[in-house]
């Protein structure tokens, strides 16, 4: 961590803000995940899909292979809301970049693992996002018997 970082941090305020990005019950997480649960849908939360890969989910339904990430706009550079840093430029502009670029990494994996993944941005309608999440989850569930069904 270069000392610019350190002093940004030293301000309470910006080490809120610091732990609250780091938090996985962040305000758009957990809205996503009322709104999931809302529609009946039943799920893991920050868990890792595949245990061997150091990568964790927000919304996890291990059975159905199927892995939400709510991505924070300025963590994750959501092209709608990322404001590139004033100071520090290529610090920060490197460290987004560093974090899509692992985004994108994530998701071959999982789906090479036969997952799917599902990104949801945090600035997006928590409900419009739990429908799509619920689309995804039923489709698989009608693709896969109940276990200990009758089948
Ligand atoms: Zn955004």
């Amino acid at each position: 961590m270069s000392s610019e970082v350190v002093s940004w941090a030293s301000s309470s305020g910006a080490r809120a803000r610091m732990r609250a990005n780091r938090n996985r019950d962040t305000g758009p997480e957990l809205a996503v995940r009322r709104a999931v649960h809302a529609l009946g849908l039943r799920y893991r939360v920050s868990c890792r899909p595949l245990p061997q890969l150091r990568r964790t989910a927000d919304l996890v339904f291990p059975r159905l292979n199927v892995a939400v990430f709510v991505d924070g706009c300025f963590w994750h550079g959501c092209p709608e809301h990322y404001v590139p840093s004033k100071t520090n430029v290529s610090y920060w502009s490197d460290k987004i970049r560093g974090n899509r670029g692992r985004d994108r990494q994530t998701d071959q994996l999982l789906s090479g693992a036969g997952w799917i993944v599902i990104r949801i941005w945090a600035h997006e309608n928590p409900a419009e996002a739990a429908e799509r999440v619920a689309r995804v989850v039923r489709d698989r569930q009608a693709l896969r018997p109940p276990r200990g069904g009758k089948a």
